[in-house]
């Protein structure tokens, strides 16, 4: 098989590398790709960044199975345009993306089909939404309807802040459309988790459990970013949690999409918040993997990524199983000088591996890239996650001591990199 990846960032590197592992595929395409794309082995990168770009890489390529990393592209329709032009693509329809497209859109969802979630209201006009935070008071969450790369959710811990929040989206426009309107919803207090599941329109195969760093600095401090490391499993997902999400969130999900005539297949991520008292509520949805969720996640899935797809392309997700990796699995991103509000390129980075080596039990680390370009034969930073040093450890404790250990040995001017990836599932084992 020829396979497509759509996309350019640490999850793409992680999904070529995983499609890469099937004894069925021969080539795998990464459209744009990266520089650690370029070097993981059968892939090519292919410099397409639009539908029609990516409609005729398929097409010129012969490609078999196109699979989808980003949600830009889903929520721009490229499944849509790809089922009419007879190819093969795996990702939710344009209709179906709105669960992460449209907060407003996935909020109302939830409330019509009984999903637990934050209490919300939306607004596009700023004084009514001025006037409902002074009724609920702080701490209270402002959100932008639309995709904003994760830059358009204020957790207020004051009511001055959510007020300038408003101010911000709705008055000065600085989200541009995505903020036309905003969600406002109740804080939730707890703890947060990762549940991926790949549907198929009506069933989901639940993924392994993971947890995100959202914030830039150790203990969870500073501003919030695409994400600073993970680790999978998530302990905090206790086998009763799980049954939970998969019977009061993950069904409830698909069975509502394909009630209302958009039945949803695809990478579905639930990210969770749960409560002390081991409830799980839905605080946004994703069409697609995390990044860097799927780093660790491929990297401990152990059956064929095309198999579990093509089951899931063809309705019959039920009757596959995914087997995962016992040990556990971390990845600590890279993040460029400046990121994230201005991440500054171009700063050359030494003591990378040649390729993305495939996992041996020896030296299981795997440095996923992401913004890397290359220049003049050095590999400089070209975005504000650059790289994720992921790794596989008999203990949660080892994974970390293997990723840093390499990720320590990476160098470039300015990188920041968090120092206490997975601290929460330690302090759980060991509090
Ligand atoms: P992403 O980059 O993951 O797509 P996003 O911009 O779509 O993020 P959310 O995931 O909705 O935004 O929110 C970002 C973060 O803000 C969450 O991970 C969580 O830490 C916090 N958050 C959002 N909503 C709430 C809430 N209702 N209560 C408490 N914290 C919240």
């Amino acid at each position: 098989l020829t396979v497509m990846v759509i996309g350019s960032g640490g999850r793409e590197h992680a999904l070529a590398w995983k499609l890469a592992q099937s004894p069925r595929v021969q080539h795998v395409l990464v459209a744009p790709g990266n520089p650690g794309t370029a070097r993981t082995e059968k892939c090519r990168n292919l410099p397409a960044s639009t539908i029609e770009q990516w409609l005729d890489a398929a097409r010129l390529e012969h490609v078999d199975l196109t699979v989808v990393g980003p949600e830009a592209p889903l929520a721009a329709g490229i499944v849509d345009a790809f089922r009419e032009a007879g190819l093969t693509i795996f990702g939710p329809t344009q209709a179906a993306a709105q669960l992460e497209a449209s907060k407003d859109f996935a909020k109302r969802f939830m409330q019509r089909h009984g999903i637990p979630t934050a209490a919300y209201q939306t607004f596009a006009d700023a004084a009514q939404a001025h006037a409902w935070v002074e009724t609920k008071g702080a701490p209270i969450v402002v959100k932008a309807d639309g995709l904003a790369a994760g830059k358009g959710v204020v957790v207020a811990q004051t009511l001055a802040e959510a007020h300038e929040a408003i101010d911000r989206m709705l008055v000065a426009n600085a989200m541009g459309d995505a903020g036309a309107r905003v969600v406002i919803e109740e804080f939730m207090e707890g703890e947060e988790a990762s549940f991926i599941v790949l549907a198929d329109g009506r069933n989901a195969l639940a993924f392994a459990t993971s947890q995100d760093h959202k914030r830039l600095l150790d203990g969870d401090r500073g501003p919030n970013t695409g994400g600073m490391g993970a680790y999978s499993p998530a302990p905090v997902v206790t086998p009763d949690v799980h049954a939970r999400v998969m019977r009061e969130i993950i069904q409830p999900t698909l069975a509502g999409m394909a009630a209302e005539g958009t039945p949803y297949a695809g990478f579905l991520y639930a990210g969770l918040m749960i409560s002390p008292q081991g409830e799980p509520r839905v605080v946004e949805f994703n069409c697609r993997l995390g990044d860097p969720e799927a780093q660790p996640l491929l990297a401990r899935l152990k059956t064929d990524l095309v198999d579990l797809i093509e089951a899931a392309l063809a309705g019959s997700l039920l009757e596959v199983e995914a087997q995962w990796d016992r040990r556990p699995a971390v990845g600590v991103v890279l993040a460029a000088a400046g990121y994230p509000e201005a991440p500054r390129k171009g700063d050359v980075i030494t003591g990378l591996p040649e390729e993305c080596a495939p996992l041996e039990p020896q030296e299981p680390v795997l440095v996923f890239h992401a913004g890397t370009a290359e220049r003049e034969g050095q590999i400089v930073t070209h975005g504000g996650r650059v790289l994720c040093v992921t790794a596989l450890g008999e203990t949660l404790r080892e994974a970390i001591a293997r990723a840093y250990a390499v990720a320590d040995r990476i160098e470039f001017a300015g990188k920041q990199m968090r120092r206490d990836i997975g601290h929460r599932a330690l302090n759980r084992h060991h509090p």
